[in-house]
Protein backbone atom coordinates (compact mmCIF):
# COMPACT_ATOMS: atom_id res chain seq x y z
CA UNK A 1 0.00 0.00 0.00
CA UNK A 2 1.40 3.72 -0.72
CA UNK A 3 1.85 5.86 2.12
CA UNK A 4 -0.56 8.49 2.31
CA UNK A 5 0.70 12.25 2.31
CA UNK A 6 0.08 15.36 2.86
CA UNK A 7 -0.77 18.32 0.04
CA UNK A 8 0.01 21.72 0.98
CA UNK A 9 -1.61 24.41 -1.55
CA UNK A 10 -0.51 27.93 -0.94
CA UNK A 11 -1.35 31.14 -2.83
CA UNK A 12 -3.01 34.56 -3.39
CA UNK A 13 -6.46 35.02 -2.64
CA UNK A 14 -8.92 33.36 -4.65
CA UNK A 15 -6.82 31.68 -7.26
CA UNK A 16 -8.77 28.57 -7.09
CA UNK A 17 -7.29 27.14 -4.36
CA UNK A 18 -10.62 25.23 -2.57
CA UNK A 19 -11.47 23.84 -5.71
CA UNK A 20 -8.01 22.55 -6.53
CA UNK A 21 -7.77 20.67 -2.73
CA UNK A 22 -11.34 19.73 -2.88
CA UNK A 23 -11.04 17.94 -6.12
CA UNK A 24 -7.90 16.16 -5.27
CA UNK A 25 -8.88 15.13 -2.02
CA UNK A 26 -12.28 13.47 -3.60
CA UNK A 27 -9.46 11.76 -6.12
CA UNK A 28 -7.56 10.20 -3.50
CA UNK A 29 -10.01 9.89 -0.85
CA UNK A 30 -8.22 12.13 1.38
CA UNK A 31 -9.16 15.02 4.13
CA UNK A 32 -9.75 18.27 2.81
CA UNK A 33 -9.25 21.60 5.13
CA UNK A 34 -9.73 24.61 4.27
CA UNK A 35 -7.39 26.55 6.62
CA UNK A 36 -8.70 29.80 5.73
CA UNK A 37 -12.43 29.28 6.89
CA UNK A 38 -10.74 28.67 10.22
CA UNK A 39 -9.56 32.17 10.42
CA UNK A 40 -12.58 33.43 8.61
CA UNK A 41 -14.58 31.70 11.50
CA UNK A 42 -12.44 33.52 13.97
CA UNK A 43 -12.81 36.89 12.12
CA UNK A 44 -16.75 36.26 12.22
CA UNK A 45 -17.17 35.52 16.31
CA UNK A 46 -14.86 38.73 16.76
CA UNK A 47 -17.43 41.04 14.89
CA UNK A 48 -20.44 39.37 16.36
CA UNK A 49 -19.20 39.67 20.00
CA UNK A 50 -17.98 43.27 19.30
CA UNK A 51 -14.10 42.24 19.71
CA UNK A 52 -13.65 44.60 16.17
CA UNK A 53 -11.02 46.82 15.62
CA UNK A 54 -8.95 45.39 18.38
CA UNK A 55 -7.03 47.19 21.08
CA UNK A 56 -4.73 46.11 23.87
CA UNK A 57 -8.05 45.18 26.50
CA UNK A 58 -10.05 43.34 23.84
CA UNK A 59 -7.07 41.32 22.24
CA UNK A 60 -5.90 40.60 25.52
CA UNK A 61 -9.54 39.15 26.44
CA UNK A 62 -10.29 37.54 23.58
CA UNK A 63 -6.44 35.63 24.18
CA UNK A 64 -8.49 34.49 27.25
CA UNK A 65 -11.47 33.48 25.08
CA UNK A 66 -9.81 31.75 22.70
CA UNK A 67 -8.85 28.41 24.32
CA UNK A 68 -12.78 28.09 24.34
CA UNK A 69 -14.29 28.86 20.63
CA UNK A 70 -14.69 25.62 19.14
CA UNK A 71 -13.96 24.72 15.73
CA UNK A 72 -15.13 21.74 13.87
CA UNK A 73 -15.04 20.69 10.46
CA UNK A 74 -18.04 18.17 9.76
CA UNK A 75 -18.30 16.26 6.48
CA UNK A 76 -21.51 17.00 4.43
CA UNK A 77 -21.78 13.88 2.02
CA UNK A 78 -24.18 16.38 -0.16
CA UNK A 79 -20.86 18.27 -1.05
CA UNK A 80 -18.81 15.47 -0.68
CA UNK A 81 -16.13 17.97 1.64
CA UNK A 82 -16.40 19.03 4.74
CA UNK A 83 -17.78 22.54 6.22
CA UNK A 84 -16.86 24.62 9.47
CA UNK A 85 -18.92 25.06 12.42
CA UNK A 86 -18.23 27.68 14.91
CA UNK A 87 -19.45 26.43 18.33
CA UNK A 88 -21.57 23.95 16.97
CA UNK A 89 -23.37 26.37 14.33
CA UNK A 90 -22.67 25.97 10.20
CA UNK A 91 -21.19 28.98 9.87
CA UNK A 92 -20.02 28.76 6.10
CA UNK A 93 -22.30 31.42 4.65
CA UNK A 94 -21.61 34.09 6.96
CA UNK A 95 -17.42 33.61 6.98
CA UNK A 96 -18.07 34.18 3.11
CA UNK A 97 -19.22 38.00 3.64
CA UNK A 98 -17.58 40.84 2.20
CA UNK A 99 -17.26 42.16 6.01
CA UNK A 100 -15.46 39.24 7.36
CA UNK A 101 -13.38 39.54 3.92
CA UNK A 102 -12.36 42.64 4.76
CA UNK A 103 -11.52 42.28 8.54
CA UNK A 104 -9.98 38.86 8.12
CA UNK A 105 -6.23 40.00 7.20
CA UNK A 106 -5.89 42.26 10.23
CA UNK A 107 -7.21 39.24 12.47
CA UNK A 108 -4.52 36.57 10.95
CA UNK A 109 -1.43 39.23 11.67
CA UNK A 110 -2.12 38.02 15.60
CA UNK A 111 0.47 35.60 16.52
CA UNK A 112 -1.57 34.12 19.38
CA UNK A 113 -4.37 33.24 17.24
CA UNK A 114 -1.93 32.15 14.39
CA UNK A 115 -0.32 29.77 16.94
CA UNK A 116 -3.76 28.75 17.81
CA UNK A 117 -4.93 27.88 14.43
CA UNK A 118 -1.71 26.18 12.97
CA UNK A 119 -2.25 23.63 16.73
CA UNK A 120 -5.75 22.67 15.66
CA UNK A 121 -4.28 22.10 11.71
CA UNK A 122 -2.20 19.91 13.31
CA UNK A 123 -4.07 17.47 15.21
CA UNK A 124 -6.50 17.52 12.36
CA UNK A 125 -3.74 16.23 9.85
CA UNK A 126 -2.26 13.54 12.47
CA UNK A 127 -3.14 10.59 10.31
CA UNK A 128 -1.90 12.33 7.12
CA UNK A 129 -3.84 11.84 3.77
CA UNK A 130 -4.66 15.13 4.10
CA UNK A 131 -4.91 18.24 1.67
CA UNK A 132 -4.69 21.88 3.31
CA UNK A 133 -4.97 24.85 1.23
CA UNK A 134 -3.99 28.49 3.20
CA UNK A 135 -1.48 31.15 3.09
CA UNK A 136 1.63 28.95 5.68
CA UNK A 137 0.22 25.78 5.02
CA UNK A 138 4.38 24.57 2.90
CA UNK A 139 6.05 27.27 4.98
CA UNK A 140 5.06 27.10 8.76
CA UNK A 141 2.20 24.15 9.24
CA UNK A 142 4.00 21.47 7.39
CA UNK A 143 7.14 22.51 6.00
CA UNK A 144 7.74 18.80 5.31
CA UNK A 145 4.52 18.25 3.20
CA UNK A 146 5.10 15.79 0.76
CA UNK A 147 3.97 17.82 -2.06
CA UNK A 148 3.45 21.78 -1.87
CA UNK A 149 1.69 23.63 -4.53
CA UNK A 150 1.44 27.61 -4.93
CA UNK A 151 -1.44 28.82 -6.58
CA UNK A 152 -1.47 32.45 -8.77
CA UNK A 153 -3.12 34.05 -11.25
CA UNK A 154 -3.36 37.77 -12.38
CA UNK A 155 -5.60 39.90 -9.83
CA UNK A 156 -8.21 40.59 -12.68
CA UNK A 157 -8.63 37.21 -13.32
CA UNK A 158 -8.95 35.98 -9.91
CA UNK A 159 -11.49 39.21 -8.97
CA UNK A 160 -13.65 38.26 -11.73
CA UNK A 161 -13.69 35.01 -10.75
CA UNK A 162 -14.97 35.86 -6.95
CA UNK A 163 -17.37 38.63 -7.99
CA UNK A 164 -19.23 35.93 -10.46
CA UNK A 165 -19.46 33.90 -7.75
CA UNK A 166 -21.22 36.42 -5.21
CA UNK A 167 -23.71 37.29 -8.74
CA UNK A 168 -24.17 33.89 -8.51
CA UNK A 169 -25.06 33.79 -5.02
CA UNK A 170 -27.49 36.97 -5.38
CA UNK A 171 -25.07 39.19 -3.20
CA UNK A 172 -24.68 42.31 -4.16
CA UNK A 173 -21.02 43.76 -4.21
CA UNK A 174 -19.18 45.82 -6.98
CA UNK A 175 -16.03 44.00 -8.98
CA UNK A 176 -14.11 47.11 -8.02
CA UNK A 177 -14.54 46.20 -4.26
CA UNK A 178 -13.96 42.81 -4.78
CA UNK A 179 -10.85 43.41 -6.63
CA UNK A 180 -9.77 46.03 -4.01
CA UNK A 181 -10.31 43.03 -1.53
CA UNK A 182 -7.92 40.81 -3.00
CA UNK A 183 -4.93 43.27 -3.75
CA UNK A 184 -5.49 44.57 0.21
CA UNK A 185 -5.77 40.82 1.03
CA UNK A 186 -2.61 40.37 -0.67
CA UNK A 187 -0.62 42.92 0.77
CA UNK A 188 -1.62 42.16 4.24
CA UNK A 189 -0.85 38.82 3.74
CA UNK A 190 2.46 39.02 2.29
CA UNK A 191 4.12 41.88 4.31
CA UNK A 192 2.80 40.89 8.27
CA UNK A 193 5.55 39.97 10.27
CA UNK A 194 4.18 36.49 11.43
CA UNK A 195 3.70 33.82 8.55
CA UNK A 196 4.14 35.83 5.62
CA UNK A 197 2.47 34.13 2.65
CA UNK A 198 5.51 33.07 0.43
CA UNK A 199 6.41 30.65 -1.86
CA UNK A 200 7.90 27.71 -0.08
CA UNK A 201 11.30 26.55 -1.64
CA UNK A 202 10.01 23.28 -2.20
CA UNK A 203 6.93 24.56 -3.98
CA UNK A 204 5.69 24.25 -7.87
CA UNK A 205 4.08 27.35 -8.91
CA UNK A 206 1.03 27.31 -10.85
CA UNK A 207 0.07 30.09 -12.88
CA UNK A 208 -4.01 29.13 -13.80
CA UNK A 209 -4.90 32.75 -14.95
CA UNK A 210 -5.59 30.94 -18.10
CA UNK A 211 -6.32 26.93 -17.22
CA UNK A 212 -9.23 25.34 -16.60
CA UNK A 213 -9.77 23.34 -13.27
CA UNK A 214 -9.43 20.34 -15.39
CA UNK A 215 -6.42 21.15 -16.64
CA UNK A 216 -4.53 21.97 -13.62
CA UNK A 217 -6.19 18.62 -11.96
CA UNK A 218 -4.74 16.89 -14.72
CA UNK A 219 -1.31 18.54 -14.02
CA UNK A 220 -1.66 17.76 -10.35
CA UNK A 221 -2.34 14.44 -10.98
CA UNK A 222 0.70 13.43 -13.12
CA UNK A 223 3.21 14.47 -10.11
CA UNK A 224 0.91 12.60 -7.77
CA UNK A 225 1.58 9.24 -10.53
CA UNK A 226 5.05 10.40 -11.40
CA UNK A 227 6.53 11.42 -7.96
CA UNK A 228 3.90 9.07 -5.34
CA UNK A 229 2.80 6.65 -7.14
CA UNK A 230 -0.86 7.90 -6.06
O1 LIG B 1 -8.30 31.27 2.00
P1 LIG B 1 -9.13 32.49 2.33
O2 LIG B 1 -9.05 33.55 1.29
O3 LIG B 1 -10.52 32.17 2.73
O4 LIG B 1 -8.41 33.08 3.63
C1 LIG B 1 -8.88 34.25 4.27
C2 LIG B 1 -7.73 34.95 4.96
O5 LIG B 1 -7.28 34.18 6.06
C3 LIG B 1 -6.48 35.22 4.12
O6 LIG B 1 -6.58 36.41 3.35
C4 LIG B 1 -5.41 35.33 5.19
O7 LIG B 1 -5.39 36.63 5.75
C5 LIG B 1 -5.89 34.36 6.26
N1 LIG B 1 -5.20 33.07 6.19
C6 LIG B 1 -3.96 32.96 6.75
N2 LIG B 1 -3.33 31.75 6.79
C7 LIG B 1 -3.90 30.67 6.26
C8 LIG B 1 -5.17 30.76 5.64
C9 LIG B 1 -5.79 32.00 5.60
O8 LIG B 1 -3.41 33.94 7.23
N3 LIG B 1 -3.28 29.50 6.33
Amino acid sequence: MTDKIIIAIDGFASTGKSTLAKRLAKHLNYIYVDSGSMYRAITYYALTNNYLPFNDTNLSDFSKKLPSIKLNFVFNSNLGYSEIFLNGNNVEKEIRSIEVSNHVSSVATVSFIRKHMVNLQKEISLNKGVVMDGRDIGSVVFPNAELKLFLNASAEVRAKRRHSEYIKQNVNVDYSEVLNNLKTRDLDDSNRHDSPLIVANDAIEIDNSFMTINEQLIFVKNILKDKFNL
